[in-house]
């Protein structure tokens, strides 16, 4: 009773945090899903175990396989944890865009790591085509797929929506946040919509992805700039993201991101990765637009420790134009 069973059932069950000073200014309850308290330090430990169980329910893994994946980060690090949970070797291919954190920590885990070159999707040298071919290339392995392997949303639709419809009794107005591989969104908005039809599914999207001007126009033209945002935003609809029901979109700025990240950690003691400030701007915007007296749900994604070269860096920032500090007129 209340012991869970070793690391994967670990995973999961996080609580719902209701985010005060967003709550306060937009007279609405501002409820995040703590995906950091997953046991590997994201949301995306739900995905990798889904996927790993999947593997093995379809008798993909036999003694000797190789689990195989390209990823960026956080998917990798609940890999390597599922795998070393099982009893499965590791090979991560990750574009060399990525923070020296991640390579690190992905290593002491125990994953083998290869730094590619950062090119588009549509490039054969792509991180992701890369692994498929070494994957193909051992006598037994797994390639996980993150982006296509439908497992992905499986686990938000069996675990991240079932929780939020029980921890909120049902009193949800919307569901917001910001997609990588459309796993988190499209499992929770197929369970929320089963449940209650009304309730409201906001997607959050970076600049310099395709996934606002999908939402709003239907077609997946890439929006113009970059971002420093890690593991969000993209220029596909992958199958995972394929038929979510999604009302609307928003695209929310660096800048909103980051003052709302340092704003977490000044004033509530929160220490969060950028897709998180996304995740929270985006959902006090959407507050604002419901009005006074609503729930508005999102993702607490993962903690800032890996990002303390970037995000938690003053330099860097300054590099790319943004500031850590508040705006004159914040609220
Ligand atoms: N936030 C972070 C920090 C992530 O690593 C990811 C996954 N890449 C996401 C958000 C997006 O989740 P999903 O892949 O389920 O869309």
């Amino acid at each position: 009773m209340g012991v869970r069973n070793g690391f994967v059932e670990t995973i999961g069950n996080t609580p719902l945090i209701r985010l005060q000073a967003a709550s306060e200014a937009t007279g609405c309850e501002i409820l995040g899903k703590a995906e950091f308290m997953n046991p590997g330090g994201s949301v995306k430990d739900r995905a990798a175990w889904w996927m790993i169980r999947e593997a093995e329910r379809v008798g993909a893994i036999r003694p000797g396989t190789t689990i195989v994946e390209g990823t960026a980060g956080n998917t990798g690090i609940g890999l390597a944890h599922v795998c070393n949970a099982r009893g499965y070797p590791i090979v991560i291919y990750m574009p060399d865009n990525q923070s020296r954190e991640k390579v690190d920590i992905l290593e002491t885990l125990g994953a083998e790591v290869r730094v590619v070159p950062t090119v588009p999707y549509t490039n054969d040298m792509n991180y992701q085509k890369q692994a498929e071919r070494y994957a193909e290339s051992l006598d037994s392995a797994v390639w996980v797929n993150q982006f296509d392997n439908t497992a992905n949303r499986l686990a938000h639709y069996e675990s991240t929506g079932p929780e939020i419809w029980e921890q909120t009794e049902g009193r949800v107005d919307a569901f917001v946040c910001a997609v990588g591989t459309g796993g988190t969104i499209a499992g929770v908005s197929k369970y929320l919509k089963r449940k209650r039809g009304e309730i409201q599914l906001v997607l959050l999207d970076c600049i310099g992805s395709a996934l606002y001007n999908f939402i709003t126009t239907g077609n997946p033209t890439m929006s113009d700039g970059t971002s420093i945002t890690e593991g969000i935003g993209n220029s596909r609809i992958t199958d995972n993201l394929a038929g979510a029901e999604i009302d609307w979109a928003l695209q929310i700025s660096d800048q909103d991101a980051v003052s709302m990240v340092y704003r977490l950690l000044r004033e509530e003691g929160w220490f969060f990765g950028s897709s998180t400030g996304i995740n929270v701007s985006g959902a006090i915007e959407v507050a604002r637009r419901l009005g006074p007296g609503h729930t508005v749900v999102t993702v607490l994604c993962d903690g800032g420790g890996k990002y303390r070269s970037s995000l938690f860096n003053r330099a860097w920032l300054a590099e790319k134009g943004i500031s850590p500090d508040l705006p004159e007129d914040a609220v």
